[in-house]
Order: C-alpha cells, then sequence, then structure tokens
C-alpha cells in the first residue's frame, strides 16, 4: 500500500517500496491515466486499490515508460479492475517486453529465496496493444497528455509523458532521483545524453518531473543528470580514442558514478561507437 500524493493539479504519484517504484495517476474529465504499474499482478493490484482510495475516478488507460517488469507487470490488475483498457508504450518498448518478459519470470524461478518470487512468477505479462514511434496525444477530454519518445537511453524504447498545462513531465528511468541512472545490457550510453536534450526541451523553471524510481525533481536536477550522463559518453569515446581496449576501460576512466554500475555502460558504449571511433590510433 502507498499514498497517492497531488504533485501538480490532478496529478498524483505513490513510491513503492519495492525497487522504491513510482506509479502515476492523471486525472481528466474523461476518466484516469496511469503511468507504470510495478512489478507483479500482485503488486499492479495493490495499486489498483491505491488508486481506488484516491477516489479521483475510473481508470481509462495505462501507459508503461519503457518495457522494465517493475514498471510493467502490473498491467494485468489494470485489465482485470477495468476491462480492455488500452496499455501505450513505444513500439520497442512493446516488443521487447514480448520478447523477454519470460526471461524475467524465469530469473525469478531461479531465485527460490526472492520474497517476491510467487508473485512475479504467477505474473501474466500483458504487452502494450497501443504503440506508437515518436510521439502521440492522449485524450482526457478536458486535458491532452503527450507522450514522447526522445530518443534511446536507459532503453531503445523510452517515453516521457507531459501534461502541459500543469507543466509535469514523468520521466520513467531516463532520470532517478534515489540511485544513479541505470546503465542495463539494453541501454545505449551515447545516445543518452541527446535524448535527455530533448527532455530538458520540454521543462520550464518550474516543471515537477517525476523521475522512475525517487523524489520529484526539478529541471536543474536533470540538466545535472544529463551532464553526468554526458561524462560518461564521453569518457567512453576518449578512452576508446587513446586506443584503451574495452576491458580496461572501467579501471582507465574517472566516472560520475562508482565503476561497479557502469560496466554495461561501457560494454554497451564502446560496442555502440561509430565504426571508424573503435579502431585503435596508428602507433
Ligand atoms: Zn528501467
Amino acid at each position: 500500500m502507498a499514498e497517492f500524493t497531488e504533485v501538480a493539479a490532478r496529478v498524483w504519484v505513490a513510491r513503492y517500496e519495492w525497487f522504491d517504484a513510482n506509479v502515476t495517476v492523471v486525472g481528466g474529465d474523461r476518466g484516469l491515466l496511469v503511468v507504470d504499474t510495478h512489478g507483479s499482478s500482485a503488486a499492479g493490484r495493490a495499486v489498483v486499490d491505491d488508486v481506488r482510495r484516491l477516489g479521483a475516478g475510473e481508470v481509462v488507460g495505462v501507459v508503461n515508460t519503457h518495457w522494465h517488469f517493475d514498471h510493467t507487470f502490473g498491467n494485468e490488475a489494470f485489465r482485470e479492475a477495468w476491462g480492455a483498457v488500452p496499455v501505450t508504450a513505444h513500439e520497442d518498448a512493446a516488443e521487447e517486453l514480448a520478447r523477454r518478459g519470460e526471461e524475467i519470470r524465469q530469473r525469478y524461478a531461479d531465485a527460490p529465496d526472492d520474497p517476491h518470487r510467487d508473485d512475479v512468477l504467477a505474473t501474466r505479462v500483458v504487452v502494450p496493444d497501443d504503440t506508437f514511434s515518436s510521439a502521440r496525444v492522449l485524450d482526457l477530454g478536458d486535458r491532452a497528455v503527450e507522450l514522447v519518445h526522445p530518443g534511446r537511453g536507459h532503453t531503445a524504447g523510452d517515453l516521457v509523458v507531459r501534461v502541459p498545462d500543469a507543466d509535469v513531465v514523468l520521466a520513467g528511468d531516463q532520470v532517478e532521483e534515489s540511485a544513479p541512472p541505470a546503465y542495463g545490457s539494453d541501454c545505449f550510453p551515447l545516445e543518452w545524453p541527446h535524448s535527455l536534450d530533448t527532455v530538458l526541451g520540454l521543462l520550464t523553471a518550474r516543471s515537477v518531473v517525476v523521475p522512475g524510481h525517487g523524489a520529484p525533481v526539478d529541471r536543474d536536477f536533470v540538466e545535472q543528470q544529463r551532464n553526468e550522463i554526458g561524462i560518461v559518453a564521453q569518457t567512453v569515446r576518449d578512452l576508446a580514442g587513446r586506443g584503451v581496449p574495452a576491458d580496461q576501460a572501467l579501471a582507465a576512466g574517472e566516472w560520475p558514478w562508482e565503476a561497479a554500475r557502469l560496466e554495461q555502460a561501457v560494454a554497451r558504449g564502446y560496442a555502440q561507437l561509430p565504426r571508424g571511433q573503435r579502431q585503435l590510433p596508428m602507433a
């Protein structure tokens, strides 16, 4: 159970202990849009109960900010509670969830001591059925909600949700507050800074930005995180340009966060360098 707190007019955020994950509700006169659904059907049902207790209306749509299961495995609960509501996501997010959902369940099957194992195994993965490639507007009646794919970063299929009349942006895991940004095996470390430039372009000095994990932040916070993510990208380029092999780069670089968190940033960054920059310099 968690409490939905209004962070701007008719935009409520609940922060859940497991993964410190945020779920956001956006209200309009047609009903409620739920952004991200937590990590299992059981966890999603707890969110459904919290949305009902909020008492702001009925859910008419669900959005997934990206495919990761801590944002999508609760989808089923919203279909159980509110029927065939559309689940909207970037097309790559839908594809990845369809392709890799089972892999996540298997990971939990192999983790007998995890307290969430049974819940994850009992989850039926509901893949988004309403997808787009670059931008989309959802009509909540008296309010339009904009979904924007700012480019690849945390994953290939990240989206941010903008509620223009409330000056709110829900950033998914393109921005994190309670931990450094997560570079996983599906990240795009060299493109991430540019994607955040697009996100920054949607923000004003007064914007409320809801990260995928942690407390709401402001534009300055996003700008600083963009710069740190930019340093990671530039460091990968510099090391590769100096001929440092990929397997020595982590130890050789100076990073804004502890190196252990950046293994995939380096591996993926090296693999994604343009061809010419991947070659060792001539001796
Ligand atoms: Zn994620």
